[in-house]
């Protein structure tokens, strides 16, 4: 079965959800931004069991449990820092969308939320990240059989557009 793909416009931490994507940084430590607010909501047994985790690359993905998030599960991956696009930003940030997915497969989760992954403080540039994104969640799901739903979730109208535009440019045709 494809999992049904939807984009809204809301804060990542109020989902009730078998998983919600952290755009984390390296040291998987905290941060600010949807980083910020995910360990402000899950409370400090989030930060516990990151630190056994020993930080994550870029591109890659780790997970923990959700604690007092509404969420069960925190799927933490590390975006690039937009450099102009000549450090091969699109393929990491590409990688982060697969490597994410690879988890909620492993684990056999049914719904999973994703940020714009980099587009804030890591400066990627909002419209190419939403292509990104969506083209490559549209290449996971096919073979992705457990999972049922697979959520783009924005905090600003500008970002919920780029997703639905590019999402129905590309089922479309
Ligand atoms: P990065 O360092 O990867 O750029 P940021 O957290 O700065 O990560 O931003 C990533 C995206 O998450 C941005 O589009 C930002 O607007 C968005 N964002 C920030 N807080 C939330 C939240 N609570 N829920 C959903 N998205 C959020």
């Amino acid at each position: 079965m494809s999992a049904r793909i939807e984009v809204i416009e809301t804060d990542i931490t109020r989902l009730k959800i078998d998983a919600i994507v952290n755009a984390a940084n390296r040291s998987l430590l905290g941060g600010g931004g949807v980083d910020g607010a995910i360990h402000r909501a899950a409370g400090p047994e989030l930060l516990e069991e990151c630190r056994k985790l020993c930080g994550c690359n870029t591109g890659e993905a780790k997970i923990t449990r959700g604690y007092r998030l509404p969420a069960r599960y925190v799927i933490h991956t590390v975006g690039p820092v937009w450099r102009g696009g000549v450090r091969n930003e699109e393929k990491l940030l590409a990688d982060c969308y697969r490597n994410s997915m690879k988890l909620v497969k492993k684990y056999r989760l049914k719904s999973v939320a994703f940020p714009a992954i980099s587009t804030g403080a890591y400066g990627f540039p909002s419209d190419k990240a939403a292509e990104i994104a969506v083209r490559t969640i549209l290449e996971e799901v096919d073979i992705a059989d457990m999972v049922q739903l697979v959520i783009f979730c924005c905090c600003n109208s500008e970002c919920r557009k780029y997703h639905e535009k590019v999402l129905e440019k590309l089922r479309n045709g």
